[in-house]
């Protein structure tokens, strides 16, 4: 496999920036931008840049292992098949349950989530993308009665106002800033962060606004109440809603004044919110106060304007398509009967769930009260990424049985497992990925795959087959799961959804291979669509509990990726930041006697951990941020995830990783 680029796309954020790859040697490859690819016309950021150099073989997993004896895959597939087997029988299909990821390919996601919702007959099967963006899932349902990005990058070019609320944008989807630069440089548009933290991204903002952590809701409230003030929204609302919005905005009055002036005066705008608004206990309201006063201002639907949610993972929107949350079932449907009665019909089987799952902090708490006895993961690291993470590690540990898919055979979560599957990283794997504005581009095989190594969709079909369930998973190509997929969305259709993806229902291989990037529901997808008015709910700030003096911030580095399994493999990206900092407040720094380059301590109601202090005024007074990405494989500190507790958004069940009650002491 040497010569021409092969056109594919990178591996890490929602973005989903196009490659062109060419092959130099067994496992060596050098990487461009593809100039012809619509999210991001050649552009790419460091970490896309140097993919290059996480395609080696080091640390791989290659071989099938039980416990810690390499096996033929034959046997590792019969000790899959028997303990799922025996499970069901014994404790019934929810005592299995799949954790699973937006790094999976749209075909494996549509392979995990009908081998488990219609064939093992249980919903519980969730994804790391509960952490990332189920709260705007949840917001886009409310609103539009299904899970649709009504914007488009484009959009962004053609906006005269860019807000950016809970997203450090330059940092964690930099190809989208640069377009929003290039933007800024041709149009003047206006950039407003509203983040607690004066990240990257506020740096280069003109107006930031530094909102109390979760103090989204009221801002955005307040905000649409000013608007109703001046007469700029239109249409009808729920009774009691706008006497419902909160009027203090909760922030200084003269950033408001001025936030409130550029809204009142800009109809080109776009609202582009991440991590910050979508992990938080009020996840959904904070979605939904920011649809709302796209929608009640007519400010949707168009270009240039529109409420924006930035996914996080590369295949966390291709996941949401195909039903990759516990709490929906393929195709952007739900549990209604004549729902379940279509899927069932669809996949011809008996054994259709009942209903919702359990979704990802209430699974991995039925592990540990023994509900669950069977766990598969694939291609993500819980005993890293979950929140309370220790919890999660031992309630792991308790599980009868642990299946891990993985490319890397060393780490957290790995160490926990019984069996051990090798499967195909990137640059192996062969199928589809949806970026953040729906746009399905193919991901292709640049290498044979190494050793044992096998694509997931091919794992779990082989386990299905053994479980009776051949011929419902016969695939011999990724293209033949594409065509089942996408004629499925026939039902999206006949539920008066708006993803339709029918016509590549007959594609045949050689087209599938040859798809070249497109964009499911068109530029405006919600256009002629109902949208509704949501009442949300300001909370009040919870008071911190006694001995907790800060509010603790998790987030991302700008060259790291989730928790380091590939980023940390690339020696370039290790330039940037060489260990997980501590940011604290010259005046919180001072009053805790902490100094500048020493170690701290931060501990919290669930746990604790050390970073190494920067001391900036950059963070709140009261405030502290920690990144997410170190590990205990790498040893030496430095764990975020052990630190935020289990509290989730009551609609959405993400967890709020960004405002947990935390205490700081030197070492
Ligand atoms: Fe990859 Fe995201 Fe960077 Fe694009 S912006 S190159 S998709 S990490």
């Amino acid at each position: 496999m040497t010569g021409a680029a092969i056109r594919t796309t990178c591996a890490y954020c929602g973005v989903g920036c196009g490659i062109r790859a060419e092959v130099t040697g067994p496992r060596a490859v050098t990487i461009r931008g593809d100039a012809d690819h619509p999210a991001n016309f050649g552009r790419l950021c460091s970490k896309g840049t140097h993919l290059g150099e996480t395609v080696g073989l080091d640390g791989r997993l290659l071989t099938p292992m039980l416990g810690d004896t390499a096996v033929e895959w034959d046997a590792a597939l019969d000790a899959v098949a028997d303990r799922l087997r025996d499970t069901i029988e014994q404790h019934g299909p929810d005592a299995v349950a799949f954790y699973v990821s937006g790094q999976l390919l749209t075909e494996d996601y549509y392979v995990a989530n009908k081998l488990m919702k219609g064939f093992v007959g249980s919903a519980n099967i969730d994804t790391n993308s509960r952490l990332c963006m189920a709260s705007a899932v949840a917001a886009h349902n409310r609103a539009f009665a299904e899970d649709v990005v009504p914007v488009s990058y484009a959009d962004l070019e053609a906006a005269d106002l860019i807000v950016l609320l809970g997203s450090n944008t330059a940092w964690c989807h930099p190809v989208i800033w640069q377009r929003i630069e290039a933007a800024r440089a041709a149009r003047g548009t206006r950039i407003v962060v509203i983040d607690p933290r004066r990240t990257e991204t506020a740096e280069q903002a003109d107006l930031h606004i530094p909102v109390s952590p979760d103090g989204d809701v009221a801002l955005f409230g307040a905000l649409l109440a000013d608007m109703r003030a001046r007469g700029l929204t239109e249409g009808d609302a729920p009774d009691g809603f706008w006497d419902s919005l909160p009027r203090d905005a909760g922030i200084d009055p003269a950033l408001f004044a001025t936030l409130a002036d550029w809204v009142a005066a800009t109809p080109r705008m776009v609202t582009v919110f991440s991590m910050g608004a979508n992990q938080s206990v009020s996840g959904t309201d904070k979605g939904n106060a920011i649809l709302n006063l796209h929608i009640a201002m007519g400010r949707i639907n168009a270009p240039g304007m529109g409420p924006f949610s930035m996914t996080g993972q590369p295949n966390a929107m291709g996941g949401r398509e195909v039903g990759g949350l516990a709490n929906m079932l393929a195709c952007h449907l739900g549990f209604s009967d004549n729902e379940l009665r279509d899927v069932a019909g669809y996949w011809n089987t008996a054994n259709i769930c009942s209903g919702p799952g359990k979704k990802a902090v209430d699974m991995f708490r039925a592990i540990d009260e023994g509900r669950i006895k069977f766990l598969w993961v694939m291609a993500t690291n819980p005993a890293v990424s979950m929140p309370d993470a220790g919890f999660v590690r031992a309630a792991m540990a308790k599980c009868p049985t642990v299946v891990v898919s993985e490319v890397i055979a060393d780490t957290d979560t790995t160490r926990l497992a019984h069996i051990r599957l090798p499967a195909h990283g990137w640059g192996e794997k062969d199928g589809t990925v949806t970026n953040s504005e729906r746009r399905i581009s193919r991901q292709r095989a640049l290498f044979p795959a190494p050793g044992q190594a096998r694509a997931d969709w091919w794992i779990m079909s082989q386990v299905a087959a053994r479980m009776g369930w051949a011929e419902a998973f016969a695939y011999t190509h990724v293209a033949e799961i594409w065509r089942e997929y996408a004629a499925m969305t026939a039902l999206s259709v006949r539920h008066g959804k708006a993803l339709d993806l029918t016509p590549q229902a007959a594609v045949t291989n050689a087209e599938y291979e040859e798809m070249t990037p497109f964009q499911w529901g068109g530029a405006y997808p919600m256009d002629g669509r109902a949208m509704k008015l949501v009442p949300v709910t300001a909370r009040a700030r919870a008071p911190l509990p006694e001995g907790y003096d800060f509010r603790l911030n998790t987030g991302r580095y700008r060259d790291q990726w989730h928790t380091m399994t590939r980023t940390g493999l690339a020696p370039t990206l290790a330039l940037h930041r060489r260990e997980p900092l501590l940011e604290v407040h010259p005046d919180d720094a001072a009053a805790h006697d902490l100094s500048d380059g020493g170690l701290a301590r931060v501990a919290t109601l669930y746990g604790e951990s050390i970073f190494r202090v920067t001391i900036t005024d950059a963070q709140r007074r009261g405030d502290l941020f920690v990144p997410m990405h170190w590990t205990d494989v790498m040893g030496n500190g430095g764990r975020a995830n052990l630190l935020p507790g289990q509290h989730v958004d009551p609609v959405s069940g993400q967890p709020g990783f960004k405002n947990t009650p935390a205490r700081v002491s030197p070492i």
